[in-house]
């Protein structure tokens, strides 16, 4: 996967490949799906949600320019592998997932494979604003607009990296840099995303 999926699609943070290679991938999907782990796709997790394209979970990953030491929020925590690989980078990650069941299922996923991540429900929108400044918000749905609350608890220096374009539309992979003079937006690449829900239209649960 490292090598096939990551360094040949032009990862090159050293850092990132390494954490990548570290994480067991297969202890964050379902158990019907533990063959296909390593696979080149997102899978389903449930409730409409997916762990990410391991690709996808790198190139966030090495935008967000995680440290050891930094504290990380994970929006959309999900499965639990993206906080995972923060975590295994050496940060301190806090997560918020919207669906409760998820929530329970990233808790589960990243005690038994030995990652210290407090993971909560609530609506991302709002950030987790209790543990703020962060040096970095990785989100993992897209949102319509990027959410302020997110932004203000950015570190100033801190990026907030998020797809932008909304409900089950091609969405742009932005990355948002907090400065002393406001925030800095920077395009990367196109990304399909499931969406940022809004609590409201959260009920359905499959
Ligand atoms: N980072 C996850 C990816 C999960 S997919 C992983 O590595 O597995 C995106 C997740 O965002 C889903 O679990 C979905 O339930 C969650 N989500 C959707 N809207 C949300 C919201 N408003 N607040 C928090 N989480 C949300």
């Amino acid at each position: 996967m490292v090598h096939t999926q990551l360094r040949a699609r032009g990862i090159d943070d050293a850092a990132v490949l390494r954490a990548m290679g570290a994480v067991p991938r297969e202890r964050f999907v379902l158990e019907a799906d533990v063959a296909m782990a390593y696979a080149d796709c997102p899978l389903s997790i449930g409730h409409g949600a997916t762990i990410s394209q391991p690709y996808i979970v790198a190139l966030m990953t090495a935008l967000a320019q995680v440290k050891r030491g930094d504290r990380v929020l994970d929006v959309g925590t999900g499965s639990g592998y993206q906080a995972a690989v923060l975590a295994e980078l050496g940060a301190e990650v806090f997560g918020i997932e919207l669906v409760d069941a998820l929530t329970a299922f990233a808790s589960r996923c990243l005690e038994k494979a030995g990652y210290t991540v407090d993971v909560r429900t609530g609506d991302g929108h709002g950030g987790r604003p209790e543990h703020a400044p962060y040096a970095a918000i990785v989100c993992a749905a897209a949102a319509e607009e990027v959410p302020a609350a997110l932004v203000e608890q950015l570190a100033v220096g801190g990026r907030l990296v998020i797809p932008i374009g909304g409900a089950w539309r091609d969405a742009t992979l932005k990355v948002v840099t907090r400065t002393e003079d406001g925030p800095t937006v920077a395009d990367t690449i196109g990304v399909r995303f499931v969406p940022l829900r809004h609590p409201d239209h959260s009920l359905s649960s499959k």
